[in-house]
């Protein structure tokens, strides 16, 4: 048996007469930017999220970017980000002409750890960024709190936790503005590049709309000098498919975590991801923690087993964030988690089966 750690080929394979529909209605249409489906996407992943407005943008990146833009910090301002996250969080700071200003996790809910964060802010800081990594909510309660006793805004990475719920609400809606991919390999998969905004904030909403349109609303009066990042009419069109069967997918997601879990749990050395009470994760990946990560990749990829690291270098010692002159030690969860996580395969068409046989290896 041969288990690749993504498998990016069945999704399509079991949506393919819709997706196949959206492609030749799409390529008669004789609209391939901003259009129909584009509106009409932000309209229902708006009501997915629980939130008045989404803005459909090109990539998770350029969600984040604008976001912070939107909310006007730029040069001069900081803004805290988890010390282990994807670097595109921290490439957005930097795109929008700000500081990032990094806090450890939680090691064992691999979140941004709202104790540290009032430690990081000065007078500059300008927001909070929190992620939704893995598939699992951060814990926002105390980060909006924080946020009001300091007047910071708080922007979201949902890159990779789309449809997860924190007590009860999903977290598209939780903070002042959110970020989403739909990057293919994520919960919400494009088939190729997409993003979006998500916020209740309506001059936010706006703002991003202009931004990502060359910063004209009326074509050609330029009010900023805005971007092109626009979302893809046809990854629209296709996202609208996939929307449907978003807490289908998850819900396959979360029997295989839950199979993960079960078998296990109590496996000496192993570390398996660890779920609040108020949780309720996505799964986008299956993350254990391991002292012997390297040898124990390398024995289950003999055994046909693919699996991923994310993410092998925090960002903060990324050679391209050496200017910002940070050095090892200086965020020790954060290089922890880099030494010791190993994704397993996961997906909504992983099978138990797949999951049993894994599970034997890692205990063999
Ligand atoms: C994927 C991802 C992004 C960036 O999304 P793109 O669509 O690839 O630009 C940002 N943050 C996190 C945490 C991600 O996983």
């Amino acid at each position: 048996m041969t288990i690749p750690a993504l498998d990016m080929k069945s999704p399509y394979l079991e949506l393919q007469e819709e997706l196949d529909a959206v492609y030749s209605w799409f390529m008669r249409s004789g609209w391939y930017v901003l259009g129909e489906e584009s509106r009409a996407f932000e309209e229902e992943y708006a009501t997915y999220c629980r939130t008045r407005y989404c803005v459909g943008v090109s990539s998770g990146l350029d969600a984040l970017h604008l976001a912070l833009r939107a909310c006007d910090i730029g040069q001069g301002d900081e803004v805290i980000v988890p010390s282990n996250t994807y670097i595109a969080t921290w490439l957005a700071v930097t795109y929008a002409g700000a500081t990032p200003v990094p806090v450890e996790p939680d090691i064992r809910t691999f979140n941004i750890d709202p104790d540290r964060i009032e430690a990081a802010i000065t007078p500059r800081t300008k927001a909070i960024m929190p992620v939704h990594l893995y598939g699992q909510p951060a814990d926002m309660d105390p980060i909006m709190q924080i946020a009001a006793n300091h007047s910071l805004r708080v922007i979201v990475d949902n890159a990779q936790s789309q449809g997860a719920r924190y007590k009860g609400r999903r977290t598209g809606g939780l903070g002042h503005v959110t970020a989403h991919s739909f990057y293919p390999g994520k919960n919400l998969g494009a088939f190729g590049e997409a993003g979006a905004v998500t916020t209740d904030d309506t001059e936010v909403a706006e703002k991003v709309a202009v931004l990502r349109n060359y910063g004209s609303q009326v074509k050609y009066h330029n009010q900023y000098k805005g971007f092109n990042a626009r979302i893809d009419e046809l990854q629209a069109g296709f996202l609208r498919v996939k929307l449907k069967v978003l807490d289908a997918w998850n819900e396959r997601r979360k029997e295989r975590a839950n199979e993960y879990l079960d078998g296990l749990r109590g496996v000496p050395e192993v570390m398996v991801p660890f779920v609040p009470e108020w949780a309720e994760p996505v799964w986008h990946q299956f993350v254990i923690r391991h002292p012997q990560r390297d040898s124990l990749q390398e024995k289950l990829k003999k055994a046909g087993i693919g699996t991923l690291i994310h993410y092998p270098i925090p960002p903060h010692l990324s050679q391209a964030y050496s200017d910002l002159g940070f050095k090892e030690g200086d965020f020790p969860v954060a290089e922890e988690m880099a030494r010791t996580v190993l994704s397993l395969p996961m997906g909504p068409h992983l099978t138990p089966r797949q999951v049993d046989f894994i599970v034997e290896q890692i205990r063999a």
